[in-house]
């Protein structure tokens, strides 16, 4: 089968072949149709997030097909114990034994992948496979963070990238108001975050046209929580929805004082997963995406290290 590798973090990724991989017990193979592209991947790729073993295929919000031609999505929680305190308690996101796929178990960015058959995810039917990608990361952890953000109305989305764009359209369907905090310059975005409904799209760093009751972070620049704590009226919630930030400055006390919140959101449950994939299809959500070649994973890391993904990015793996 076809695979792109990391070899080593820091290098590029390299284009390869080899034996499709067999399934163990409880396991099973899939055809990969597509991959979606993630901030994470980019993470493991550059050396921020360590990786599981080496070399390893990447690539976790992955929509294939079993041997009977059921469609299936693989997202990032892989395998947990079902046997620690947070696995009993509902919070199989936080095992501690945890493993997740296209950082522990090989990925997506193959034409073939093997998967823990209790871990995969049925996918709305009126999704195609390059559409309902993204939703498999960007979307889960997203609506994870939209859920631990409260219920406010006044909404600030930090980075509108693969999973601000789904959320946005999430909470504007809750009849939230959205306002979305970008690069200054990062008109594509901006654009973007105004035409799934954001009612004020603006500099990051800058305050929002009023106070927000909740924000949620989701570049990986530690400078943006003081700038959320600094935007988020009294009371409010501020979710770090990323798996690695750049350090977070010192900040005066007096931004968080009165009651606001500060967060992050770490992974997905099972529970998570199945609430949000039978939500989406009835918003709608509709995403946009940016189409790649399996051999072209690494250019695709590239255009998102440098922020010129709009949406998501997805590789187009196999035919079904
Ligand atoms: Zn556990
Ligand atoms: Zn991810």
């Amino acid at each position: 089968m076809r695979e792109v590798l990391l070899d080593e973090p820091g290098r590029p990724l390299r284009a390869g072949h080899a034996e499709m991989r067999r399934p163990g017990r409880g396991e099973v193979l899939i055809k990969v149709h597509a991959c979606g592209v993630c901030r994470t991947d980019l993470h493991i790729r550059d050396g921020e997030v360590e990786a599981g073993h080496l070399p390893l295929i990447l690539g976790h919000q992955i929509v294939g097909s079993l041997a009977d031609g059921r469609r299936v999505g693989v997202p990032w929680l892989g395998w947990t114990d079902n046997d620690c305190e947070f696995c009993d308690r509902g919070l199989e996101n936080l095992c501690p034994n945890a493993r997740f796929t296209g950082r522990d178990i090989d990925g997506g960015f193959a034409e073939y992948t093997v998967a823990d058959e209790r871990y995969l995810l049925p996918l709305p039917d009126d999704m195609g496979d390059m559409e309902v990608a993204p939703l498999l990361c960007g979307g889960l952890i997203g609506f994870r963070a939209l859920r631990l953000a409260g219920d406010g109305a006044r909404l600030g989305l930090y980075g509108f990238g693969a999973a601000a764009h789904i959320i946005c359209q999430v909470a504007v369907h809750e009849g939230r108001r959205v306002f979305a905090f970008t690069r200054p310059d990062d008109d594509a975005a901006q654009l973007l975050a105004m035409q799934l409904g954001a009612e004020w799209a603006g500099d990051s760093m800058a305050l929002g046209p009023e106070p927000l009751d909740a924000a949620i972070i989701f570049a990986p620049a530690g400078e943006l929580v003081p700038a959320a704590l600094r935007a988020t009226a009294p009371g409010g919630v501020v979710v770090c929805a990323g798996i690695h930030m750049s350090d977070i400055p010192s900040f005066p006390y007096s931004i968080l004082w009165e009651e606001r919140v500060l967060r992050s959101v770490a992974n997905l449950t099972r529970a998570d997963a199945h609430e949000f994939l039978e939500l989406a299809p009835r918003i709608p959500i509709r995403t946009t995406v940016q189409e790649f070649a399996l051999e072209e994973a690494e250019s695709a890391l590239d255009l998102l290290r440098a922020g010129k993904i709009e949406g998501a990015a997805v590789l187009r793996v196999q035919q079904p």
